[in-house]
């Protein structure tokens, strides 16, 4: 790059990504060489400016995900939250993660396509196939995964909880 296009000053200890604009007041992105509001000309040029940039973010390693649109350098923070202990404290009780929905829906289509007015022996076949595959599917989840997921609350009849 030239050396016409350096620009001959920019704080790099600011760590500021945005700027009160002097003509309009309002905050702006401090790299962009116009206002976002009202265009008032902050840099001499777009060269100018991104050069700025690129003398601000090399100051400092905590600025390189920064981009010259942005009013804030971009912070990942993840939200982790554990909706399993939430509910626990709130009393709430969740079903375990499990696959048997899916047995039990396996079962309600067979149910369902039984209800179409077929030749009564299909109807009847496919109402048993259904019934079986549903009641399978509610026997695992209710009946078994549940209780071996909750031991103690189906022993004590279940309202207490630490
Ligand atoms: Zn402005």
């Amino acid at each position: 790059m030239a050396a016409s296009k350096q620009p001959r000053y920019v704080d790099i200890s600011n760590p500021s990504l945005a700027v009160q604009c002097p003509r309009c007041g309002l905050q702006t992105p401090r790299f962009l060489d116009l206002c976002n509001n009202d265009a008032y000309k902050l840099w001499p040029s777009s060269y100018a400016a991104s050069a700025a940039f690129k003398a601000w973010r090399a100051a400092d390693p905590a600025r390189a995900a920064a981009s010259r649109f942005d009013m804030e350098i971009p912070q990942h923070v993840e939200l982790v939250v554990d909706f399993d202990a939430k509910a626990h404290a709130l009393g709430i009780h969740m079903p375990p993660p499990s696959n048997w929905p899916f047995v039990i829906c396996a079962g309600a289509l067979f149910l369902a396509l039984a209800a179409i007015p077929f030749d009564s022996a299909v109807r009847i076949t496919l109402a048993v196939i259904g019934g079986l595959i549903f009641l399978v599917g509610v026997v695992g989840w209710v009946l078994v995964e549940d209780v071996k997921m909750y031991p103690t609350e189906s022993a004590g009849g279940g309202e207490e909880h630490s």
